[in-house]
């Protein structure tokens, strides 16, 4: 387990909670929209943050901070990740895992050893799309799928999450996503605004390209139904009552 970054303080990351992040490196997909390509295609190039330093934090933090979020790159491809989580929770943190959800047997290998509090997954394109969208190798929505499965079944917290750039994904494209996770039984779904203000993104000529407003990603949220929302930048939480008070795009309160 190596981690390639830390942030020690979080009130966003991890819904309800008082957080520190553990950002990990490498990743499997290629998303154009992937805002620290230097985290994850290059990883050497951060420096490491010492395992005794982040057991030293956590055994200081005990009572003061709720839980301990875990992110990337994508840290399914960590050795020793479930060993780590179990650690982290015998010291009495919840854990937050975000992945892209391409290895379900990690998932499942990490819930059986010591659960997982929540899990945040990235659903990235409706399947017959997916790979090309993220630049891998074919079959990954069924792994996607086959984690989000999991997790419904064993009745795990869950969010979905979807990063949402009009030249990647059309409103079809965003009704079908939303069928498919309806069939495997994901409730909550969050369509994330692109943040086209990001300094190192993988395809830089997305800031370029017009892509959807807050009020469009509302509209989406509410045409498909089910428990969709739409997210801003930040996390914050787009609604469509501050919108139609006229409100500006950046005053869209949680
Ligand atoms: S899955 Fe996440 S970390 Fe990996 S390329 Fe996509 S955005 Fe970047």
């Amino acid at each position: 387990m190596l981690i390639r970054g830390f942030q020690p303080f979080s009130l966003i990351d991890y819904p309800g909670k008082i957080s520190c992040i553990v950002f990990t490196g490498n990743c499997n997909l290629r998303c154009p929209y992937c805002h620290n390509p230097s985290l994850v295609f290059d990883p050497e190039s951060q420096p490491e943050y010492p395992l005794p330093e982040f057991w030293d934090f956590l055994a200081r933090r005990q009572g003061r901070l709720d839980g301990v979020v875990i992110s990337g790159g994508e840290p399914t491809l960590q050795q020793g990740l479930a060993q780590f989580i179990a650690q982290i929770k015998g010291m009495g943190f919840m854990v937050k895992l975000d992945t892209n959800g391409t290895h379900p047997k990690t998932i499942e290998d990490i819930h059986q050893l010591c659960g997982i509090d929540y899990l945040a997954i990235d659903y990235k394109a409706p399947a017959e799309k997916y790979s090309s969208t993220v630049f891998s190798a074919p079959g990954m929505s069924a792994m996607v799928q086959e984690s989000i499965s999991y997790a419904v079944k064993n009745e795990i917290a869950m969010e979905i999450r979807t990063t949402v750039h009009r030249s990647l994904l059309s409103a079809d494209d965003i009704r079908q996503m939303r069928e498919e996770l309806n069939e495997i039984g994901a409730g909550l779904w969050y369509l994330q605004q692109f943040n086209n203000t990001a300094l190192d993104l993988l395809d830089e000529s997305l800031t370029r390209q017009e892509t959807y407003t807050d009020h469009e990603l509302v509209m989406f949220a509410e045409q498909v139904g089910g428990q969709t929302f739409a997210r801003g930048l930040n996390g914050t939480l787009l609604k469509h009552r501050s919108i139609v008070r006229g409100e500006s795009q950046n005053q869209l309160q949680t």
